[in-house]
């Protein structure tokens, strides 16, 4: 068998997909630079969370986050559906551990978007992943992208903004950190991370004639 490029080492029956974790204070922009990689990475999923927090405008159950109500989402918590699970302004967010099972069975890789607690929390179990952390250029440009959303209330945005700083404090436990100043060079920014991890030699899942 031919080793073959990154991208065909990746198409091997069998293959478990990378874990990516990806974590940004609101108003880094990390949902455009996320759209921009997956419009051009098939091999990409995204795990979907389960989250207390209302729906906003537009948003859809099973599509953008699973909503369950807080005494369905502590049931389970303690049903130990949970890969992990964290509190974040005030709501509960967590990853199922079925979506992620589902989604690394099938071989695609896949992103998971959290808080820091959320990364911190999967390092902890020992999960193998590759850790993201996106951020803006400074904070009064945070600050401007926040208040212009115009999604949330005030007090909302100073809550925002307070975890931001917090955020931003840890961002030396990420493997890596990418600055969004411009959208295009964040995004490329992202593929490379993704085409070097898939590279990395602890991840090859192939044997050949040369082994
Ligand atoms: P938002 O309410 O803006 O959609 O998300 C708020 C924060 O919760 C973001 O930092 C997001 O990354 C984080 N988050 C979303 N899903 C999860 C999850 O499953 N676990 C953890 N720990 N954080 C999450």
């Amino acid at each position: 068998m031919r080793v073959g490029s990154a991208e065909d080492r990746n198409q091997v029956p069998g293959r478990r997909g990378i874990v990516f974790v990806v974590s940004a204070p609101s108003g880094a922009g990390k949902r455009t630079v996320l759209e921009r990689v997956f419009a051009q990475d098939t091999r990409l999923d995204l795990s979907i969370s389960a989250t207390t927090r209302p729906p906003r405008t537009g948003e859809v159950h099973g599509k953008d986050y699973y909503f369950l109500d807080r005494e369905m989402f502590e049931r389970r918590v303690e049903a130990g559906d949970f890969v992990e699970w964290a509190e974040v302004h005030g709501n509960l967010y967590g990853t199922l551990r079925d979506e992620l099972d589902r989604l690394v069975a099938s071989g695609k890789d896949t992103v998971l978007e959290l808080d820091v607690q959320g990364m911190r929390n999967v390092k902890r179990i020992g999960l193998d992943a590759a850790t993201i952390f996106i951020m803006a250029p400074s904070m009064a440009e945070l600050e401007r992208r926040l208040r212009a959303r115009a999604t949330d209330s005030a007090e909302v945005i100073d809550l925002r903004l307070a975890n931001a700083r917090e955020e931003i404090a840890a961002r030396a436990e990420f493997d890596y950190v990418i600055v969004n100043d411009r959208v295009e060079e964040a995004a490329a920014d992202l593929a490379a991370i993704l085409r070097a991890e898939r590279c990395r030699a602890s991840r090859q899942q192939i044997e050949n004639e040369w082994d």
